[in-house]
């Protein structure tokens, strides 16, 4: 189905008309095939099915996906099919809001890219430069990058944008949540028009929408899923709970839970976080904690240990909240209810991904529920209340 929005802009929403879509359909190469025969993926997602005939013929794209819908293959893929057997300069640029974004990125790119020698670069803050500015110098291909540490980067001369033919915004929404707005408009300056580009989100406010306009030239829209709708496989369910009592409540939850499962949970603040992981292991569990104020090394340590099956719990702020490739959350609590309703989408985006199950509990307390009912406004679903007995507002 194809209809004409407001703007020029086409939408493409093919969901049920791509579900027959084999690999081979999608004009892949044979290089590319085998690599994805070798990831295990049996056939696109609709976002891949969708996104990558339009990306290899070049055209622009607004993708409205959120993380868990395969969408970083669904620029990954094109983008290496352009590239492949073509001088080495930078001719991709990838820019994300997060260093754990980036290196996911970056890893997505190896993962479908093997044997084609591509030189793939990631480049964030909270490092050293002296790695990144060798690398760099030295003639990378595609630059996976976070808009901060790339402008240092512009400004030393470390980076030329002459030669430029891809651009991503991934998790745009996300990037101009966190302001880097001026950063990108000071990167996409240097980028000439003639360019591709491809801009993903999993929310189209007015902001992101401008940033569209401003970039895109006739983007086709290609959409996954309801705005802002979470997640089908997740089991949510909402646990009413004074808020001297979470703690509690989350090891009385932990109790029911198996071994292997592995679990995120969401905390409104670093100190929040540090007490939760603290009183995880009074009670014999092992946890990590994911914030800021963790070093790159601590922070990547943690995520590593969590998808290792060795912490069985992670416990993060909203920096762990979007394009985090964590596969086989089994659950994702919400110790505290997200600010925004927008960030349940995204934490929930966190498990029941490629199609898993998995199950999603918020902690309400009681200056909490009107946030709820907010969250509830905009998935377009009431959430279950679950009343334990002894954990309730009552007690
Ligand atoms: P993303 O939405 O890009 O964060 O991807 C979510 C997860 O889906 C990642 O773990 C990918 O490795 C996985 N994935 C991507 N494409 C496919 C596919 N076609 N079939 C199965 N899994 C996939």
């Amino acid at each position: 189905m194809t209809r004409k929005q407001p703007g020029a802009l086409t939408l493409a929403q093919a969901e049920a008309s791509t579900s027959d879509i084999t690999f081979k359909d999608l004009g892949l190469s044979p290089p590319m095939l085998a690599s994805l025969d070798a990831a295990g993926y049996t056939k696109p997602t609709p976002i891949q099915a969708q996104a990558v005939p339009l990306a290899l013929k070049g055209r622009d794209i607004m993708g409205l996906a959120q993380t868990g819908t395969g969408k970083t293959a669904a620029f990954t893929i094109p983008i290496i099919e352009r590239l492949m057997g073509g001088p080495a300069r930078t001719r991709a640029l990838i820019l994300t809001p997060t260093r754990e974004l980036c290196q996911q990125v970056e890893e997505s790119f190896r993962k479908y890219g093997t044997g084609t020698g591509l030189h793939v670069v990631s480049v964030y803050g909270g490092v050293g430069y002296d790695v990144q500015t060798t690398a760099l110098r030295g003639g990378v291909d595609v630059i996976v990058a976070t808009p901060g540490r790339l402008i240092d980067h512009l400004e030393k001369q470390n980076v030329v944008f002459d030669e430029l033919e891809v651009l991503v915004l991934d998790e745009a929404d996300r990037m101009l949540d966190m302001g880097f707005a001026p950063q990108i408009n000071r990167i996409v300056a240097q980028i000439h028009p003639y360019r591709q580009t491809l801009l993903f989100s999993a929310t189209m406010p007015p902001e992101v929408e401008a940033l569209a306009r401003k970039y895109l030239r006739k983007p086709v829209v290609v959409q996954v899923g309801r705005r802002s709708a979470a997640a089908t496989t997740v089991r949510h369910y909402v646990y009413p709970v004074p808020k001297h009592r979470k703690a509690e409540l989350l090891t009385h939850l932990l109790q029911a839970t198996k071994p292997e499962d592995s679990i995120l949970v969401f905390t409104r603040t670093k100190h929040g976080a540090d007490k939760v992981v603290r009183h995880l292991e009074e009670q014999g569990y092992s946890a990590d904690a994911l914030h800021a104020d963790k070093t790159q090394a601590q922070r990547e340590q943690a995520l590593a240990r969590f998808k290792a099956g060795q912490t069985r719990l992670l416990v993060a702020t909203d920096i762990a909240q979007r394009g985090l490739d964590i596969s086989g959350i089994s659950h994702v609590v919400n110790y505290d209810v997200p600010q925004q309703a927008e960030d349940y989408v995204h934490r929930i985006g966190r498990t029941g991904r490629a199609a898993k199950e998995g199950d999603a509990f918020t902690f309400m307390c009681a200056d909490e529920i009107g946030m709820v009912r907010t969250i509830e406004r905009v998935i377009g679903q009431e959430i279950p209340r679950i009343s334990v007995a002894g954990y309730d507002f009552g007690t």
